[in-house]
């Protein structure tokens, strides 16, 4: 591909320069980052990034790699890596980029917040989607008056829920740092809680219907 730049002699700005199918596959795909779970737990310079196909990777943000294939075989920067780099806010998100657009996951996994460019070339926070952390007082995870315990701990814990290319099937990372697998075509779930709907369960249904994940057929909800 040749580098065809509109201003002859200069270098492109950042984010022309970024304009690519890799950069927007970044910031749209649906991908979850999780910094503080499984081969990323104890490493600040590791992240596990999950996509919506199930597939997980480890991104090394110090030594600038990523395990997928395509990073792997390709002298490129791929998205996972590109993704965590906005996600952590270690680079600024494009200011041409909708912030509607953004991928509903955006940085709710990681300690540190995205930033968003400005003209000025600062950067300024973008809050993305606050109606999922914790404790929202409106949005599909605040506690209604009927809720029983166990839906509200559903609701207000620190759970991360991700899809897996399995169908029916969603892997739960609970704030214990415990990993559970939930069917819900099965209504099953590996935890050890002996209950009909544990709080797993409940989650990954809120989530769901709420279109924070994708459904059992592995397609996100219409809007
Ligand atoms: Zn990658
Ligand atoms: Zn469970």
């Amino acid at each position: 591909m040749s580098s065809n730049i509109d201003t002859p002699g200069e270098r492109a700005t950042t984010d022309e320069a970024e304009i690519d199918d890799r950069t927007v596959a970044a910031l749209t795909d649906v991908m979850t980052v999780l910094d503080s779970i499984g081969r990323a737990a104890d490493a600040p310079e590791l992240y596990l990034v999950v996509s919506s196909s199930g597939s997980a990777y480890l991104v090394d943000t110090a030594e600038g790699r990523c395990e997928c294939p395509d990073d792997t075989h390709r002298p490129v920067e791929c998205k996972h890596r590109r993704r965590v780099a906005f996600a952590i806010g270690e680079r600024p998100i494009p200011k041409w980029v909708d912030p509607v657009a953004l991928d509903d996951q955006f940085g709710l996994h990681v300690d540190a917040d995205p930033r968003r460019a400005v003209a000025d070339g600062g950067g300024v926070r973008i809050s993305v989607d606050e109606s999922n952390v914790t404790g929202p007082t409106s949005g599909p995870l605040a506690v209604e008056a009927d809720d029983d315990p166990r839906t509200e701990r559903a609701k207000q814990e620190d759970i991360d829920v991700s899809f897996l290319a399995k169908p029916g099937r969603y892997e739960v990372y609970s704030a214990s740092g415990r990993v559970y697998e939930v069917d819900i075509v099965e209504k099953t779930c590996s935890c050890p809680d002996d209950v009909a709907r544990c709080k797993h369960l409940r989650r990954v249904d809120i989530e769901i219907r709420a279109g924070m994940i994708p459904r059992p057929d592995g397609r996100l909800p219409d809007a």
